[in-house]
């Protein structure tokens, strides 16, 4: 008899998926927990080539973004959204039941959540004072079994820049993979790791247009490392894995750096205002530094506030079972409009 349960991986049957905060309210007007850019691009599409395949090897693409980090395209990846990457990234470097991975933690979840789905086990390696990286808590989560490493700056839930030097150079020592997730590079004020991949042959670089380019829509992330690494990602993809009108939009929106730095911009002053209103209020205990599009903040009682937001239409995500993250809220920063009423919802909760 055919019993679907015997049939699917056993270490997926009490599999955890990524969650969003999106199933908390039908009526949620204000997004504010998933970190999108809340500017839509106003761009004409126009006519886009449907009925043929797209190029396999996105070559266009590759320069444009090519153009935009200053590397040669060459050394550049694209694919689904930068999440289609790690997937990638796991299958071809780690041998199911076999190999291990060690993730930077707290941090975005679908390092995990895709090694699991691999069959790849995770050792987690806190972050230390700071939310920085402690290169000892590191080399205790490292073992034989180790093949990568992932962590994520500005790291996503904490919102801080991680000191990234001594982790280059102890993962290029031992051999190891390095993948560095530099989705919300363009919000920070430190410099990307991207030109770094020719003196350190183990890091890879992870980029989106999620995020400073507002097309978490359009699905297209990429990755900057060695060639070598680069021809091998292009060996085990999907061929079509970037469709034409992903790519079409992606070089519209590329070709207007100026839109996009403009929004960044804007996003960045509303981070500081509505940082230095958190500040004043006596709702958040404390407000961490950001080089991100969101905030991290602690409260007394984080699912109170996220509720109490709800009801209101404002979702925010609470990062409550994070390691290190009990009662902290995170909150992307809005448009002017979205954060007024964040805030004005704030300035009434009841105490
Ligand atoms: N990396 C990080 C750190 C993220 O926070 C996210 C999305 N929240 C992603 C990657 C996913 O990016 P993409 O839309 O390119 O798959």
């Amino acid at each position: 008899m055919f019993e679907l349960k015997n049939q699917i991986r056993p270490e997926l049957l009490n599999f955890k998926p990524y969650t969003s905060a999106r199933h908390l309210t039908e009526k949620g007007r204000v997004l504010l927990d998933a970190n999108e850019n809340p500017f839509d691009n106003f761009i004409n599409i126009g006519a886009v080539v449907a009925n043929r395949y797209p190029d396999p090897t996105s070559a266009t693409l590759r320069a444009a973004l090519s153009d935009y980090v200053d590397v040669p395209a060459n050394n550049i990846f694209a694919g689904s959204g930068s999440d289609e990457i790690i997937d990638l990234l796991l299958r071809l470097f780690c041998t199911p039941n076999q190999d291990e991975v060690v993730i930077i933690e707290p941090t975005y979840g679908m390092y995990k959540v895709s090694s699991e789905l691999n069959g790849i086990r995770t050792k987690s390696c806190l972050l230390g004072d700071d939310f920085d990286i402690d290169i000892s808590k590191l080399e205790e989560a490292v073992s034989e079994k180790t093949k990568l490493v992932f962590c994520c700056s500005p790291n996503n839930p904490t919102g801080n820049n991680l000191s990234t030097d001594k982790l280059l150079e102890y993962t290029r020592d031992k051999g190891l993979i390095l993948v560095v997730d530099e989705a919300y590079i363009e919000f920070s004020s430190f410099s990307s790791l991207t030109r770094k991949a020719e003196e350190f042959p183990n890091l890879i670089v992870l980029r989106t247009l999620s995020k400073a380019w507002g097309l978490a829509g359009i699905r297209l992330g990429y990755c900057v490392a060695g060639e070598q690494i680069i021809e091998y990602l292009m060996r085990i993809k999907l061929p079509y894995n970037v469709n034409v009108l992903t790519e079409k939009v992606a070089l519209l929106v590329l070709d207007d750096r100026i839109a996009m730095e403009n929004a960044v911009s804007d996003i960045l002053s509303e981070r500081e205002r509505i940082r230095i209103e958190f500040d004043r209020s006596d709702i958040f205990k404390k407000v961490f530094p950001s080089d991100a599009n969101f905030l991290l903040v602690l409260c007394e009682d984080a699912s109170k506030i996220q509720n109490y937001l709800a009801d209101k239409s404002i979702i925010v995500r609470n990062r409550s079972s994070d390691p290190l993250l009990d009662n902290c809220l995170r909150i992307t920063v809005g448009s002017k409009a979205q954060n007024d009423l964040l805030l004005e919802a704030l300035r009434r909760m009841p105490v």
